[in-house]
């Protein structure tokens, strides 16, 4: 069975360019995963000669009675119930928000490995805004550039560790 990582975050963080960058893909079918649900991005993925399953979440319109924050919120929660690890996408020139704490405490409950990842990070891999990420208590955070592929691969290499 392919390990599942499941990308998690607010709107605009980069959550799908990071899915893309992933899989090299804009929207990969995963036909053979009984028991995913339909209502996210699942792409495949691989570094080296290992193969795993990228979610990508918050793509999908909410309906007009749940709403936006509920609609994350259910799709955050129903990612992270089938993942094995869990990438949390943040951005470092946004900053961290009161969206991001949310996350972060759902996550520190959620009994799942969680990789921090900070996004758009290109040319600030050493900028002391990193270090406020630190307060999610998530653990050392990863800076990425989804867009430009800078990060990707310790971050993945982080990922799949132990799996
Ligand atoms: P999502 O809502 O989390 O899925 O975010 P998107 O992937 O749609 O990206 C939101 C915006 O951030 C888009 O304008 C992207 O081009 C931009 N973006 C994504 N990754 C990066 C990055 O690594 N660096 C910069 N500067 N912008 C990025
Ligand atoms: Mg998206």
């Amino acid at each position: 069975m392919k390990p599942v990582l499941a990308l998690v975050g607010r709107p605009n963080v980069g959550k799908s360019t990071l899915f893309n960058r992933l899989t090299k893909s804009r929207d990969a079918i995963v036909a053979d995963f009984a028991g995913l649900t339909r209502d996210r991005h699942y792409g495949d993925g691989r570094l080296g000669s290992r193969h795993f399953i990228v979610v990508d979440t918050g793509g999908f319109e909410p309906d007009s009675t749940t709403g936006i924050v509920k609609e994350m919120a259910r799709q955050t929660r129903q990612a992270v119930a089938e993942a094995d690890v869990v990438i949390f996408v943040t951005d470092v020139r946004s900053g961290l928000s009161a969206q991001d704490a949310d996350i972060a405490r759902f996550l520190r409950q959620a009994n799942k490995r969680v990789l921090l990842a900070v996004n758009k990070a290109e040319g600030m891999q050493e900028s002391p805004l990193l270090a406020e990420f630190h307060e999610l208590g998530l653990g050392e955070p990863h800076p990425v550039s989804a867009a430009h592929g800078q990060g990707i691969r310790s971050l993945l290499e982080a990922a799949l560790e132990d799996l």
